[in-house]
């Protein structure tokens, strides 16, 4: 697979935009999703025609499930697909993904799914998905020059940032909502000495990072202005359960929506591994979960409109309360057209939710995982979601890092003095 890599980065005119050659690997431009206007690769988030958002565009070599199956045990397996370097395993980075996916007979037998699978990305270097992302962020950055690594976010994304740049030795300034649940903020913290704690939320918190991204030179915030780089990350869960389940896809996958990023890159993961041929093509469901205290889309999806109305988030869903999500259209145009659906439930089905996951799977998610499976769950006992097809949901973070979403609901059962009587008093014997 290297050997094609190279090829094919040798043949690409180096640019005089100061960007070294093959330094993304085999992407070739930025592609905008509304008008389809390309331009040059570079530091660049809007279409400068519509100002639509740009995608990257691939020119892919052949690639074999064997060139894949022999790489690394991270993300970069993957890196033929991805818009970094051939050589980017040897750039200091925290080495996300191949985490597990897990078969869930218990969680499926309670919910009635017959062939349920977990893929839990709470194991990532700082307990996110986030960190794919991200390391394809610090690769663009590193090959930008840029000298600051930032980013607006709900959380995770300012734990994956920090401690990001401080491996790969860029100075690093992250900025999230002052409200943020205080594990998150010292996840951050403890690797940055720029945690910036903004009073207001996370719509505020990003439009100030786009005036910052506008005004100061050299700064890559991960999510602003190098978001086409930074996307492409979220398409490794995608290719990673696609061979996790012996390269095929599932019938139905249930996915978190903040942004909508995550969902939409799930879905073109799937889409180019059918064009790869390194699937088979087949039809499947796509369904996206939020909370009803942050749910624009799953209330445009119920309207049967086009368009979302923004939202004042009110959850303990931090990570997932974007109120104005980047990509909730497209979020809808996939669900409808797959046949998902997109859901929403209370806070206390996302509590309820987390306490399901960690008794049947022993996995400890934090409030969007519970956010997913309370979903899931709503979308069986609708009717929405098929129990008898093989479905996938997704963990995209720990449940440490909200730890007071559930402290309130579960505790010691008694606490007793330290004699037998005592606790066979307790009935748990
Ligand atoms: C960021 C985040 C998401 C969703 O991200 P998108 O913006 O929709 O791509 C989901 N779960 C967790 C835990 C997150 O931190
Ligand atoms: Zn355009």
């Amino acid at each position: 697979m290297s050997a094609v890599v190279a090829e094919q980065a040798s043949t690409t005119p180096t640019s005089d935009t100061g960007i070294r050659e093959g330094a993304f690997g085999n992407a070739r431009a930025l592609s905008c999703r509304e008008c389809g206007h390309r331009v040059d690769l570079g530091p660049h988030y809007a279409c400068p025609e519509c100002f639509g958002p740009l995608e990257i565009a691939y020119d892919f070599p052949a690639v074999t499930r064997e060139e894949i199956e022999a790489g690394p045990r991270n993300i970069w397996r993957y890196k033929a697909l991805l818009p970094v370097p051939a050589d980017i395993e040897q750039s200091p980075n925290m080495e996300p993904g191949f985490t597990r996916l897990l078969k869930a007979h218990n969680l499926g037998r309670e919910l009635g799914i017959d062939n349920l699978w977990v893929k839990d990305d709470s194991t990532n270097p700082t307990n996110s998905f986030k960190d794919r992302v991200v390391a394809c962020a610090l690769s663009a950055a590193r090959e930008f020059h840029s000298k600051v690594f930032a980013c607006p976010s709900t959380g995770n994304l300012a734990n994956a940032v920090a401690a990001a740049g401080a491996r790969a030795g860029i100075k690093t300034v992250v900025f999230i909502p002052s409200n943020l649940e205080q594990p998150k903020q010292v996840n951050s913290a403890v690797y940055t000495d720029s945690l910036v704690a903004v009073n207001g939320n996370y719509d505020d918190v990003n439009k100030l990072a786009s005036e910052i991204a506008g005004e100061e030179d050299g700064w890559a915030f991960v999510n602003v202005n190098v978001r086409p780089y930074y996307a492409e990350g979220s398409k490794t869960l995608g290719y990673e359960i696609a061979e996790q389940l012996g390269w095929r896809l599932p019938d139905q996958i249930v996915i978190p929506v903040a942004s909508g990023s995550q969902l939409t890159k799930v879905h073109k993961a799937f889409q180019e591994l059918i064009k790869l041929g390194l699937v088979e093509e087949k039809p499947y469901k796509v369904y996206g979960a939020q909370a009803t205290g942050c749910s624009p889309v799953s209330v445009a999806y119920k309207g049967g409109v086009d368009a979302i109305r923004p939202v004042k988030p009110d959850t303990i869903a931090k990570s997932l309360a974007i109120g104005n999500p980047a990509d909730g259209i497209y979020v809808l145009d996939i669900c409808r057209e797959t046949g998902g659906a997109v859901e929403d439930i209370s806070d206390d089905e996302v509590r309820e939710a987390i306490v399901l996951l960690a008794r049947t799977e022993g996995i400890f998610t934090e409030t969007a995982g519970g956010t997913t499976v309370g979903v899931l769950k709503k979308l069986v006992e609708s009717g929405q979601l098929d129990p008898s097809l093989e479905t996938v949901v997704i963990n995209t973070g720990h449940g440490l890092k909200t730890l007071d979403a559930v402290a309130g609901s579960v505790g010691p059962r008694a606490t007793i003095d330290p004699s037998y009587a005592a606790f066979t008093a307790t009935g748990i014997a």
